[in-house]
């Protein structure tokens, strides 16, 4: 699809020419500044005072006046203003108020409508954590304590770094200029126009921006080296600390790649001159897709020696997620902070569908099943909530980004979407969005009105259901056969919940998609109605009613319809086979169906090497094991679940064999994670014989396998065993090393080594770049050693989330009783929690505690009914 150049239609596509997509006003967004007063183009010089963590700076910026006012508005945090000029004289009075983060000023006699300019010297901070200007300390490659600066604006902390209207629709052009040590050196969204050096201090001016938001306003700088190309009249640059630049090759490549792509996809260029990748030791989580200037945390882009293929997929993947939102998010951007998901949906369905064109053996779209999975789980509670969400007030805007939800949910209904129209008809229709609101902002029903015109169906309808309400539906498949074997459908939905009713009653336009027969084209069916009819092959042929695993919706056949599919697991397609386990998993969970018949399905698949398939029921097996542990029959079933899993292994091997996918490798790396946690005696030995191979010679466990035979090797260890992996860690060769192998740490089962694991997480051994690590130690701790885990994180919280910044109170809120659910008491973690967050947070609180209270009560459950099948 794109390797060749598909001519559009694009002529017919003028802005006037389609009357659906109106321009954008500012007045379709909400938000708390006024719309009288808009940006036009800022200047802005900054000084930082690294030492100090203060700035000094100078902005003048130009205004439209709408409509005549005395009082200008915008937003402010943490800056002191003066010599406050409009139009080059003095205001009546400048208030700036922390607690609401604006500034208001009266002028001395009223602005009339027309052009002006506000300008003002101001005072400001520089941050130690991930919010606007931030500083970062880092040990150097040759071990040397240093400090770089960096910018994290999104939602809305532009306003820290100067003051502005850090609102989505008020677009402006920036040119930026900093001032900071002769010896660094400096990246910002444009290219540098102009650097003089005075002295010891260099003067760095960019290229004026483009028109853009302030929340994607980008800066860095410090002792930075870049590697760089130019391709297609593109500018490519890698930045990273000085020395570990040419751990940028991998990225610098697949930038071009993914870049030429996005041009054809979305047929309008990369409008900038240049796009730099900056890797940032520690500084935040993930990236952010700054217009020209992206931003990563550094082991999401670096790859060296020590790298793993997980460690290559994560840079491709969140570089494809990164570079999609160049179009979708900068170029084109959501005009208010309740549209958020179509910028990070719209990236994540985009990247899936880049990585998969590009790296064909990763099997990457199958493999977003397990997201889709934890989107589904997320969104089977009754207190979820639709990827539409209002936002009254920005500073909450932060809180919408959850993972789950806006995330994965989204970009699962847009691959449910592109397959119902058709994938060239959904690409038009991206391609119509693009054009028709470049430069500009839009909304959801923007995108849903350029799919209509594409596609001549009223997406808009069908859309309505997924994006504006919680939850999806479960489909009730009953099939009848007549004399001659024929089938009919008859087809039904009610919302799907883990646990409680649906108070709503909520119904869906659904786009199946209905496969009979194994090799059969699926084909697809809107279901709009309760009991709707379908004809469907014949009723000894297996049945998908979900078919290519494309619909975001669970299904439940009859017991006949079951039997039949069951009887031909083997030969369903991998897409039909996950999504048939996913779902009778899911309505085990449930409770709708009894646990046999899910594990009728698992028993078999024999030595079938369908990695998709066995990730899926190596978790539910997980799930199994975690709620089997400390009860009497908890050997009988790891012993069953062994059993499972052995014929794939014997299938697989320890090593992997020549020209073995990527899909596969993983696979064995999975199974034999499995049966290792499972306590294999002959897996433990062998990864304690490997260990010992490793402990003289690293190289000989290739950076793949490294995890999961450490991990083995921890989770049996005894002291001394313990102290050779902490040896290990302490020498690690680089932070991808020293995330492995501390991570390995956390696998004890032994109380007393799970003490000593915990202080080693809390300690200075553990460089400032990867604090936020600690947390994610902590948390591995939490499956074996819920006490220690708990009391380590709660003495310590402050320290531990400070690196997460913004996102500190959605982790807590929604992830903490999540993880302690199964050894503290829930009204402990409850009241913590809550006493921990904002009030505002109380709905997020409420969706992890019905998560924690969920797991408690299955896990009593699926003790039960499995010591049952195990004893029938
Ligand atoms: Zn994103």
């Amino acid at each position: 699809m794109h390797t060749q150049r598909l001519i559009l239609t694009l002529a017919a596509w003028g802005v006037a020419a389609s009357p659906a997509l109106a321009a954008f006003s500012p007045e379709q967004a909400p938000g708390r500044l006024p719309k009288n007063v808009i940006p036009l183009s800022y200047t802005i010089a900054i000084v930082p005072n690294v030492a100090a963590l203060s700035l000094t700076g100078r902005e003048s910026i130009v205004l439209k006046v709408r409509a005549a006012t005395g009082t200008i508005q915008f937003n402010s945090l943490n800056e002191k203003l003066h010599d406050v000029r409009f139009d080059g004289k003095p205001v009546k009075k400048t208030m700036s108020n922390d607690k609401a983060q604006l500034t208001t000023i009266a002028l001395i006699k009223p602005a009339a409508v027309g052009t002006h300019t506000l300008s003002f010297s101001y005072s400001g901070k520089i941050e130690e954590s991930a919010q606007g200007l931030f500083a970062q300390p880092y040990l150097d490659p040759s071990g040397a304590k240093r400090t770089l600066l960096s910018t994290q604006m999104e939602a809305t902390d532009a306003r820290r770094m100067f003051p502005c209207w850090d609102e989505p629709a008020f677009r402006a052009t920036f040119r930026l200029t900093a001032t900071v040590p002769a010896g660094w050196a400096a990246v910002g969204n444009m290219p540098i126009a102009k650097r003089v050096v005075r002295g010891n201090l260099a003067t760095i001016t960019f290229q004026d921006s483009p028109r853009m938001p302030s929340y994607l306003i980008e800066f860095s700088a410090g002792e930075l080296a870049q590697i760089s190309a130019t391709k297609n009249g593109t500018q490519f640059g890698v930045w990273a600390v000085r020395g570990l630049e040419n751990n940028g090759a991998t990225a610098l490549a697949n930038a071009e790649i993914i870049l030429a792509d996005y041009n054809e996809y979305f047929a309008y260029p990369y409008p900038l001159p240049k796009l730099d990748s900056i890797a940032v030791p520690g500084g935040f989580q993930g990236a952010m897709e700054n217009w020209g200037a992206i931003t990563y945390n550094d082991q999401t882009l670096l790859l060296s020696a020590s790298s793993s293929i997980v460690n290559r997929q994560t840079v491709f993947s969140i570089q494809a997620h990164e570079m999609a939102h160049q179009w979708n998010g900068d170029l084109v951007t959501m005009a208010w902070w309740d549209d958020i998901w179509l910028n990070e949906s719209f990236a994540s369905w985009m990247a899936a569908k880049e990585t998969d064109l590009r790296n064909p053996d990763w099997k990457w779209s199958e493999a977003q099943d397990e997201d889709k999975e934890d989107a589904m789980s997320a969104d089977a509670r009754v207190t979820s909530h639709p990827i539409q969400q209002h936002v009254t007030d920005e500073l909450q805007a932060t809180n919408s980004f959850d993972p789950q939800i806006t995330y994965s949910k989204g970009q699962a209904i847009l691959r449910m979407f592109e397959a119902f129209l058709g994938a060239d008809k959904f690409r038009d229709g991206i391609r119509g969005y693009i054009k028709a609101f470049a430069y500009s902002n839009a909304t959801t029903g923007d995108l849903w009105n350029a799919l209509n015109f594409s596609s001549g169906q009223d997406v808009r309808a069908i859309a309505a259901g997924w994006t504006e309400q919680a939850g999806f539906p479960l489909v009730s498949v009953v099939a009848s056969c007549d004399a001659a074997g024929a089938r009919t459908l008859q087809l039904s939905q009610k919302r799907f919940l883990l646990q409680g009713v649906d108070k709503q009653q909520a119904s869906w336009k659904i786009p199946l998609q209905i496969r009979s027969g194994s090799d059969a084209a699926a084909h697809a069916l809107l279901l709009t109605h309760q009991d709707q009819t379908a004809p469907a092959g014949r009723c000894d042929e297996p049945l998908s009613a979900n078919a290519g695993a494309l619909g975001f919706y669970r299904t439940r056949y009859d017991a006949a319809t079951l039997a039949v599919n069951t009887r031909n697991f083997g030969r369903l397609p991998d897409p039909d086979r996950i999504a048939l386990l996913d779902d009778q998993w899911a309505l085990v969970e449930a409770g709708i169906d009894p646990l046999p018949t899910y594990l009728a399905l698992a028993a078999s698949m024999g030595s079938d090497l369908d990695t998709t398939a066995w990730i899926q029921i190596a978790g539910a097996l997980a799930t199994i094991e975690y709620a089997e542990r400390g009860t009497p029959g908890h050997e009988a079933f790891a012993a069953f679940a062994r059993s499972l899993l052995k014929p794939a292994f014997e299938q697989l091997g320890w090593n992997a064999k020549p020209n073995e996918t990527a899909a596969v490798q993983r696979l064995r790396r999975n199974v034999i994670r499995q049966l290792g946690t499972l306590g294999d005696p002959a897996i433990i030995e062998e990864a304690r014989k490997r260990f010992a191979a490793f402990l003289s010679d690293h190289k000989s466990i290739s950076p793949d396998d490294q995890a999961i035979i450490l991990n083995i090797v921890a989770q049996n260890a005894d002291a001394a065993t313990f102290e050779s992996l902490h040896a290990v860690a302490r020498a690690g060769k680089d932070e991808t090393e020293t995330r492995r192998y501390y991570a390995a740490l956390m696998a004890v089962r032994d109380p007393l080594l799970a003490q000593q694991a915990a202080q080693i997480a809390l300690s200075s051994e553990i460089p400032p770049q990867a604090d936020s690590l600690r947390l994610q130690l902590l948390q591995r701790l939490s499956d074996r050693h819920q006490q220690l885990s708990w009391h380590e994180f709660i003495d310590n919280s402050e320290r531990l989330l400070k690196p997460f910044a913004a996102n500190a109170p959605l982790i807590v809120a929604q992830y903490m009783p999540e993880a302690y659910w199964s050894g503290i008491p829930l009204s402990e973690v409850e009241a913590w929690v809550r006493a921990h967050v904002p009030a505002e947070m109380g709905e997020n609180v409420d969706r992890g505690m019905e998560t924690a209270r969920f797991k408690l009560a299955e896990k009593d459950r699926l003790v039960r009914d499995t010591d049952a099948y195990l004893h029938r």
